[in-house]
């Protein structure tokens, strides 16, 4: 199969997010003439290579966002410029998605002490769906690498999700009147200050999570003393402090009731001396684990040990004119075969030590 054909063709069926179903079609008609046993549910295709040994999962996945503003060119219709492939999906994560699949066909003629478990999945740009439907048939796993444009780097430790809604209550009167009421605009506002002043222990790799407010709403009337406010605050969370403990420290903190609105992402990281970590550090040829800002599917995968490492480039992510180079892929598939052959060596080594 050609590297640069394969991913053309992928970028070239459109698949935002809901509409994944002509790409799952194609992708696992592809893989079946392979000879690969895809198994498909709803749009999230998986398969097997490997019969015996420890279960490595890589997944990444078939989704796109919409189209931005800004495209020079159709973002539908991928066009080469130089060993450029343009087109929407190309870094994220088409270009992720084609070179697992070499890495598959690489690993099927091989024989080595370890399964890996193909999963390319739906909806993950709009909260994970496809991998929490696809997880509970796959069956036990040992790890997972989480393929995502992080540029072969291997991201050891990814930032969560926190949403809180926050409300602050006070009591209605004239403004004439004001000594009648309690201005909950300022009660917010009292809250907002303390949020922006509070720190948190920073993370090893990631660094402090902050609390941002990201939208207030308040008042009814221009001269009425508003007896309720509304503010949203987001919290990219780090590992060191999981969301129960975040929204503890913070309820304390604040006048206002506090209600979780998402706490689904949670903040992950992975030992380092993890064989998935080590697999994946040989395979880059570098020596420690980063940490990411952004959040993946990973957030889904429980305590399972995990990396997140993939050809291109995160900062092309949901922009206009996004690229992935012929030359990225070619070593993102060589990084996910490798990858996967450390991996073999290294867990079979630790299971005659156990
Ligand atoms: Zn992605």
């Amino acid at each position: 199969m050609d590297p640069a054909e394969l991913l053309k063709a992928l970028v070239a069926i459109p698949s935002v997010s809901g509409a994944e179903r002509a790409l799952a079609d194609h992708l696992a008609g592809l893989l079946g003439a392979e000879g690969f046993q895809v198994q498909r549910h709803g749009d999230n295709l998986c398969f097997e290579v490997g019969t015996t040994g420890p279960r490595l999962l890589l997944v990444s996945h078939l989704d796109t966002v919409p189209p931005c503003a800004g495209w020079s060119a159709d973002a539908h219709k991928p066009w080469w410029a130089g060993d450029r492939l343009f087109g929407l999906g190309a870094n994220d994560a088409k270009g992720c998605v084609t070179a697992m699949v070499l890495a598959a066909l690489a690993l099927r003629d091989q024989s080595f002490g370890a399964r890996a478990v193909f999963a390319f999945v739906a909806g993950e740009e709009v909260g994970g769906k496809g991998i929490q439907e696809l997880l509970p048939v796959l069956g036990e796993l040992d790890a997972a690498v989480v393929g995502e444009p992080t540029g072969l780097t291997v991201c050891t430790a990814q930032r969560g999700m926190l949403i809180l809604t926050c409300r602050a209550r006070g009591e209605s009167a004239h403004v004439a009147h004001a000594h009648l009421g309690e201005n909950a605009v300022h009660k917010a506002a009292r809250d907002i200050a303390r949020l922006d002043a509070l720190r948190f222990e920073p993370h090893l790799l990631l660094g402090e999570a902050r609390a941002q407010v990201t939208m207030v709403n308040g008042g009814l009337a221009k001269n009425q003393v508003p007896d309720l406010c509304e503010f949203i605050v987001d919290v990219r969370s780090t590992p060191n402090l999981d969301h129960t403990a975040l929204t503890t420290l913070i309820t304390a903190e604040l006048e206002s009731d506090v209600t979780v609105f998402s706490d689904r992402y949670r903040p992950v990281a992975t030992e380092p001396g993890q064989a998935v970590v080590r697999a994946a550090l040989a395979a880059a040829g570098t020596q420690g684990g980063t940490g990411s800002a952004t959040a993946s599917d990973w957030a889904f995968l429980g305590h399972l040990p995990a990396v997140k490492a993939g050809p291109g480039d995160t900062y092309r992510s949901h922009r206009p004119d996004e690229w992935l180079s012929l030359g990225e892929l070619r070593a993102g598939a060589a990084f996910y075969e490798k990858l996967v052959l450390n991996y073999a060596q290294l867990a079979s080594r630790e299971s005659h030590h156990g």
